[in-house]
């Protein structure tokens, strides 16, 4: 298990990378991809809310137009609402490359339907939250439309502040509650849950209230805030976002969006809903970085990092551009790093061939730098490494002593930005797997650095 540090420079990781990207405004060149971890779609969320008594609209999925079309005729609806299916909000407002305006679509026509969703499916959608060429959408959600009197915003997170669950809500919930937030803060209500008490029935009420609810509808919101709320605790929860929680004319509390985020740490006791996690949005270098439990999100430069810790990948990052260079990568190796991590995590670095050179920033606090070099010996050895390679190890089982002999024999010192960095490895292998250097009197001589390193 990953120690509790290593956790949380994870959970920092997946901050700084849905942050709207700090690099980013460094260097425009830079996009971060605005997702990372366990990703469930709307359609997948909802089917968990209504198995737990949340209030959802009927719904079918599809992943073709013909599919959407059926779907509807089945549904026999009044009115459908056709909604491509993407992790990222916004979709309302979205763009499609196919031209077609608007993510969320409402007729009464259920051939229409078809001809909307023929214009989705395979065609990238933008949003404000996505990447700007959008996020191709391989499913649409074809649902029962109902009439909405009043959208109101409600959502249920782990709030470090709070020390535990809050419930936030507005009665202006909709398409733009981050502008709701800026200019009619007062508008913004919060109710601290004690996570061993649980959710008491007056904050509920209160919250239901604030959102609006009158009459009966007021209990019936209460009920479903209660309902939503013990769903969160079920199942890990990081995060139930409902915007719109809205009002029918018929006097129903539905729920008509629903994000849900979950704590990747409880992956153990959640198998069923990590076994839905949606890969599809994601680089397929990532998905093969995550099946070895190593954080990785792509950028566009062409110097790979190879760094434990999202600070020291942030500084490194920051280091690079200060000297002219670009990352082309961010990977994260943890704290519990394993020796075979670090040979696939260079698998996956070489495999890349943006990558001109990898650089390597290990600080050896949680981590003993000894796993590291083993691993990057044995990945140098196997992978016939073409590109320069930068190591710094700072800490935990760095031998000054025994690093400097190795130091000293290698001389192959193409690029360095880093004048603070005390030691240095650079090592590089030709089409073989002999190091490139002058043979010493040190244990190098066998290419083994182990010895030196486990002292
Ligand atoms: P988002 O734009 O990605 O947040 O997608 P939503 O699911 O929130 O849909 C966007 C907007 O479409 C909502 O705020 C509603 O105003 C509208 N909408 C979605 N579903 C329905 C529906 O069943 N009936 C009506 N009348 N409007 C809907
Ligand atoms: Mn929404």
């Amino acid at each position: 298990m990953a120690s509790p540090v290593a956790a949380q420079a994870r959970k920092l990781l997946r901050d700084l990378a849905l942050r709207p990207p700090l690099l980013a405004a460094r260097s425009q060149a830079v996009q971060l991809t605005p997702r990372r971890w366990l990703n469930l779609q709307e359609y997948q969320s909802k089917k968990l809310m209504s198995d737990n008594g949340v209030k959802v609209q009927r719904f079918f999925v599809a992943d073709s137009a013909k599919e959407a079309l059926e779907a509807a005729k089945r549904l026999n609806a009044k009115e459908i609402v056709l909604k491509a299916q993407i992790l990222a909000g916004g979709r309302g407002k979205g763009v499609f490359s196919s031209g077609l305006k608007g993510g969320v679509h409402l007729t009464k026509d259920p051939q229409v339907v078809g001809q909307l969703a023929k214009q989705m499916i395979g065609y990238n959608l933008a949003t404000k939250q996505t990447p700007k060429e959008g996020v191709k959408v391989n499913k649409v959600m074809v649902a029962e439309a109902l009439d909405i009197s009043r959208e109101t915003y409600l959502a249920i997170l782990m709030d470090r502040s709070c020390n535990g669950p809050v419930l936030v809500g507005s009665p202006q919930g909709g398409v733009d509650i981050e502008e709701v937030a800026a200019s009619n803060p007062e508008l913004i209500f919060k109710e601290e849950i004690d996570i061993i008490e649980g959710i008491k029935d007056s904050q509920a009420q209160r919250m239901a209230e604030n959102l609006g609810f009158l009459g009966p509808l007021k209990n019936q919101a209460a009920d479903q805030i209660k309902k939503l709320y013990n769903l969160f605790l079920k199942i890990d929860a990081t995060q139930v976002e409902v915007n719109p929680f809205g009002e029918t004319p018929e006097g129903q509390v539905v729920c008509f969006d629903a994000k849900i985020n979950f704590d990747d740490n409880a992956e153990f006791r959640q198998k069923d809903i990590f076994a839905m996690d949606d890969k599809s949005e994601n680089e397929p270098i990532e998905n093969e970085a995550a099946k070895y439990d190593l954080k990785y999100i792509g950028l566009d430069g062409n110097i790979a990092c190879f760094v434990n810790g999202a600070g020291l990948a942030m500084a490194t990052c920051d280091i690079i551009f200060l000297n002219g260079g670009k990352p082309a990568n961010f990977l994260d190796l943890g704290g519990g790093v394993k020796e075979a991590q670090v040979y696939q995590a260079f698998k996956l670095l070489t495999a890349d061939p943006k990558v001109e050179a990898i650089l390597v920033n290990i600080f050896g606090g949680i981590v003993n730098c000894a796993i590291i070099a083993n691993g990057i010996t044995k990945a140098c050895r196997e992978l016939q490494l073409k590109v320069p390679l930068v190591v710094r190890l700072e800490a935990w089982t760095v031998n000054p002593v025994g690093l400097h002999p190795y130091l000293s024999t290698v001389s192959f010192v193409k690029w360095t930005p880093f004048s603070h960095i005390r030691w240095v490895i650079i090592c590089r292998y030709g089409g073989n797997t002999s190091l490139m250097r002058k043979p010493t009197q040190t244990d190098f001589l066998k290419n083994n650095v182990d010895s030196q390193l486990r002292g």
